[in-house]
């Protein structure tokens, strides 16, 4: 007897097997179906409601699917024999009730059990997003979320260009851009996504044409318009997260207030010379947070808010934000990490230093605040930095 059908049938005297249907029973009572075939395998289709995890991840991603080791778990491969080598594996972590599903996908196709086949990346995906497929915290999975996902662009400007060359290269299925301005020369220091021979044209006709010359596999859809309260709502609506670039208070207001209305995560990034600021202002976020009006419950008076035009700015300022930025709109559509909810990060390129002042959501805020009412107490703060 070869040692490895030793194992087997070790294995099998150990390990309780469940045939299929019972599987499924046992899935709708709670147990978690975890599918650990390749994604080779899986593209013939995946059991409805199994996770499919891959068993060369299995152990580095099993907590994220089940954090609770006295939760039940049942092991499906293509035949029933690798889930057996699996199911052990996820035992010695500490996962007592661990099942495999015997005749594994075959069986379960078979018995006529429900499933549906999975939105695959094709070979020319596999290899433009190969480097980011190979992280764990993204893989297939979250490849397909970023494929599904749908981002808006306040701005074609210094913040929206990093941005949206960032989102589209990592494969972000959808961008919006909402701007109504043409790309003038003195816009080039910063506003990378943009080129001199495109100088004239519409800001988001020049975005687009970039975007799609680095990445053709997504959609960009542009808005050539004036953000205004009459067409925000519909046009926030549309998106999953709005990524605010936007260079002036009224829009950064629009944008919070209509994001706070939606129950939408605004990514805000503001710079004045060499200071930024970046945060995500979402109440509507799992935990809670704070919202714009939080933190400056009022627009200062147009005297103390100058321009890009008038202040000056060096690219390289609107760049950092523009890809921090990104990268919270990424992690927000993967679900990885610790977004910037409650918190902001302040940033002087000068110094070359990062602070992190903690935001708390204000009980009196006139927007997001207990009763969603203007409070007499309140004190309007001025925004100390002009955005960009
Ligand atoms: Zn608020």
């Amino acid at each position: 007897m070869k040692a490895s059908d030793r194992r087997l049938a070790e294995l099998r005297a150990e390990i309780p097997e469940v045939a299929p249907a019972d599987a499924r029973a046992l899935a709708q009572q709670g147990a978690i179906l975890i599918d650990v075939r390749d994604a080779d395998e899986t593209a013939q289709g995946v059991a409805d409601g199994a996770r499919v995890l891959g068993r060369s991840f299995l152990e580095l991603r099993i907590e994220d699917a089940a954090p609770d080791p006295a939760q039940p778990l049942l092991v499906m491969c293509g035949s029933g024999v690798r889930s057996l080598f699996a199911a052990a594996g996820l035992r010695q972590l500490g996962y007592r009730d661990v099942r495999s599903v015997a005749g594994g996908f075959n069986a379960w196709k078979d018995a006529g059990l429900p499933f549906h086949l999975p939105k695959v990346l094709d070979a020319n995906a596999r290899l433009r997003y190969a480097r980011q497929l190979n992280l764990p915290e993204v893989g297939e999975a979250g490849q397909r979320k970023l494929l599904d996902a749908r981002v808006l662009l306040i701005g074609a400007g210094g913040l929206g260009a990093p941005a949206g060359l960032y989102l589209a290269a990592a494969g972000v299925g959808t961008l919006g851009i909402v701007d109504h301005d043409v790309v003038e020369r003195s816009n080039l220091n910063r506003q990378v996504i943009h080129a001199d021979g495109r100088v004239g044209q519409p800001k988001v006709e020049s975005a687009r044409e970039a975007l799609l010359a680095l990445n053709p596999d997504i959609r960009v859809e542009t808005h050539a318009m004036h953000l205004s309260p009459d067409n925000v709502d519909a046009l926030f609506a549309q998106y999953d997260v709005i990524v605010d670039g936007s260079d002036n208070f009224d829009a950064h207001y629009l944008a919070n207030d209509t994001c706070v209305r939606l129950g939408l995560p605004c990514v805000h990034g503001s710079i004045y010379r060499f200071d930024a600021q970046v945060s995500v202002f979402w109440p509507a976020a799992p935990g809670g947070g704070p919202c714009y009006r939080c933190l400056y419950a009022a627009p200062p008076p147009p005297e103390l808010a100058p321009s890009c035009n008038e202040a000056g700015v060096l690219g390289v300022v609107p760049g950092v934000v523009g890809l921090l930025e990104a990268t919270e709109a990424l992690k927000l559509v993967l679900g990885i990490g610790r977004p910037l909810i409650g918190r902001l990060l302040c940033y002087d390129a000068l110094a070359m230093r990062f602070r992190e002042l903690a935001l708390r959501p204000d009980p009196h805020c006139v927007l997001c605040g207990a009763g969603h009412s203007p409070s007499a107490d309140v004190k309007p703060h001025e925004p100390t930095h002009h955005p960009a």
